[in-house]
């Protein structure tokens, strides 16, 4: 039976080191702030938004909330991304996506100051990944994924990684995460031949699909470690991921559970970030 990757175990070590800085910006009379900057009330921002704001408080770090209505205009919208990026007490911005269709969200996304980018969404965060510096944030959950790596202590170095999925904000940054951990990378997507043998020969999955169940026993092999990041919910209305759990916990070595794997780590990247943005701000 595999070990499990418990997201809890890994968010309550990185809370720990968030706390401990959280305490030195406080002593140089320096309060972390972060921004939601939300549009409407979608239901998914509403959520995320209170699983954040509640993170935020456990750890010391204060936030305030944008609000538009959902017919905003896209001016209001750039004069509210203005007025975030020029306010010096604010260190982090979240602006909840997608916005609504009227809306331009990547003018919006453009004007966002990547030293205030907590969620990796600007082109300064992305290239910052790429280019292995400090500029911007990692977009939240493929930290999240290398986290929980680093939190079991499992090395990368020379191993063969496969990421099933592509899309800019777990997929590509994952893969080059990975790199930057020296695993020889392989990115999979729905144009992939014969992705079974694909993903049976890695030593590390991470499976970024957004489809319930999509790799089932015949993808796995005994020995790997899996990284299941989808949060899907399944026919009877519970949340599962894009890993067959019952069939890969009787294969695989690790795997992270849905819930209570990536998810909580996710959030608490992302109250990490501002932190990390308010102790920039000292520099
Ligand atoms: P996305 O933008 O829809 O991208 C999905 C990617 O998976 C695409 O690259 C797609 O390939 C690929 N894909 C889809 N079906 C596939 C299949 N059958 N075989 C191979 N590749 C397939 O999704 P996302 O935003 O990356 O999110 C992925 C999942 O992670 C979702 O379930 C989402 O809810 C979850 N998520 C979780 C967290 C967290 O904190 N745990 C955070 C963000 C997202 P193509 O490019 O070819 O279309």
């Amino acid at each position: 039976m595999a070990k499990q990757l418990l997201g809890k175990e890994v968010t309550a070590a990185l809370n720990d080191r968030i706390r401990a800085t959280v305490a030195v910006l406080k002593e140089r009379e320096v309060m972390p702030k972060m921004a939601f900057l939300r549009v409407g009330e979608r239901p998914d921002d509403l959520s995320y938004e209170r699983g954040a704001s509640k993170r935020c408080e456990t750890l010391g770090v204060t936030y305030e909330k944008y609000i538009l209505p959902n017919d905003c205009t896209q001016e209001e919208l750039l004069e509210t991304m203005n007025r975030l990026n020029q306010d010096e007490s604010i260190h982090g911005i979240l602006m909840f996506r997608p916005l609504p269709d009227h809306l331009n969200e990547e003018e919006a996304v453009a004007m966002m100051d990547p030293a205030k980018d907590i969620d990796g969404i600007t082109a300064g965060s992305m290239a910052g990944v790429f280019m292995g510096t400090n500029q911007g944030f990692a977009p939240c959950t493929a930290q999240a994924c290398m986290e929980i790596l680093d939190y079991y202590g499992i090395d990368c170095t020379g191993k063969k990684a496969v990421v099933v999925g592509r899309s800019l904000v777990v997929g590509k940054p994952a893969a080059i995460m990975l790199i930057g951990k020296n695993a020889t990378v392989t990115v999979c997507h729905t144009r992939t031949k014969d992705m079974p043998s694909v993903v049976r020969e890695a030593d590390i999955v991470i499976v970024a699909a957004g489809r319930p169940g999509v790799i089932d026993g015949r993808y796995l092999s005994e020995g790997q470690i899996v990284i299941d990041v989808g949060i899907n919910v399944n026919e009877e209305g519970k949340l599962c991921g894009d890993v067959c759990y019952d069939e890969a916990e009787q294969i695989v070595d690790m795997i992270t559970p849905v819930p209570g794997g990536v998810g909580s780590v996710t959030t608490s990247v992302l109250v990490g970030h501002v932190v990390e943005a308010a102790v920039r701000s000292l520099k």
